[in-house]
């Protein structure tokens, strides 16, 4: 593995050997790396394989932006938003105006503009933020040396470390994307786990004009930890759900549940329900707290609560009784729990 990923360093840091050149002008063809469709028929099982570690390597490699023009703006990495194309998908790029195939260079002299959607204007701001910072110079591919430090150099035993490291991370995986998770609740969930979130502890390295107090409470910085579930509105949510599922597990504090999400410290079906309720409760949360960011009208919790338990007894009634043993009678349980 730790191969695959330096020939992926070999490719996209340009660093001139005749395979990498060779690779550029029949695989890539113009192309982007980052953005070849892993179905593809050209090229070796190797090819294909490379293709397959890409998802590996975009966690180790960066464009340091200078001039901006050898960077893709869609497909590398050269903000903390990571790869934009996967935070945003297609439509991001529609409503963005910009094309899949742009530089970031190509878009510095385009017209900025505001959007209904909070990260596509969180995207504005870095790009503002980056157009102020360019010079005419080369960019420069970045690879992972440890968590935070990167250099324009691959080294195999840095690489394999970080990797080893991240072992754990998988596992956080399985609490996320489990048999019969909600895709677009998982997603946001992934964001929360990466640290990913537009909150205002992030917005405001991008823009200091950005307010990164705490929507719900005004108290302290707005932090993924702090959304998850130390706000005392937000917790007030949390605990209404779960206090009774969780008993003497119960907790407000975003470590402590992750641990709860993967280990086998609760009943399966207690940690079907936990998983069920965490990640609707987290797309819920954050879209109410977008929504007073633009200055709709709060939803009162009590009114979040009603909405997450319907979707809770939803996700219950939608898992055929015949399906899996082990999750049987859910919805009696969750009925028990919230008594
Ligand atoms: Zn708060």
């Amino acid at each position: 593995m730790v191969s695959s990923l330096k020939l992926i360093w070999r490719l996209t840091s340009q660093q001139g050997s005749l395979w990498a050149k060779w690779v550029h002008t029949y695989l890539i063809c113009n192309g982007n790396f980052w953005a070849i469709k892993e179905s593809t028929s050209l090229g070796s099982w190797i090819w294909r394989k490379l293709l397959k570690y890409r998802d590996k390597a975009k966690v180790f490699h960066r464009m340091e932006v200078h001039s901006g023009k050898s960077t893709s703006f869609w497909y590398d990495t050269w903000s903390d938003m990571g790869h934009l194309y996967d935070v945003v998908g297609p439509r991001g790029c529609i409503d963005m105006g910009i094309r899949a195939t742009a530089s970031v260079a190509s878009v510095f002299n385009r017209q900025k503009r505001a959007h209904r959607v909070d990260v596509l204007n969180q995207i504005e701001a870095v790009l503002e933020n980056q157009r102020l910072k360019a010079v005419d110079a080369e960019d420069t591919p970045l690879w992972k040396q440890k968590e935070g430090t990167y250099k324009n150099l691959f080294s195999t035993k840095r690489t394999w470390h970080l990797i080893r490291q991240a072992a754990p991370i998988v596992n956080w995986h399985t609490g996320i994307w489990f048999q019969q998770a909600t895709p677009k609740y998982a997603f946001c969930t992934w964001l929360a786990l990466h640290n990913r979130l537009t909150t205002g502890d992030r917005m405001i390295t991008w823009s200091s004009s950005i307010d990164p107090a705490c929507i719900f409470c005004q108290h302290g910085i707005e932090t993924r930890n702090h959304l998850f579930f130390e706000c005392v509105f937000t917790a007030a949510v949390w605990t209404k759900l779960t206090r009774g599922l969780l008993g003497t597990h119960f907790s407000t504090n975003w470590d402590s549940i992750l641990s709860l999400l993967v280990s086998n410290t609760l009943d399966c079906r207690v940690r079907f329900l936990v998983r069920v309720v965490f990640q609707t409760s987290l797309l819920s949360l954050w879209r109410e707290r977008n929504e007073r960011r633009h200055g709709s009208t709060p939803t009162p919790s009590a009114s979040l609560v009603k909405f997450i338990d319907r979707q809770v007894k939803n996700k219950c009634l939608s898992i055929p009784v015949t399906g899996n043993q082990r999750l049987g009678a859910l919805l009696q349980l969750w009925f028990a729990s919230q008594a």
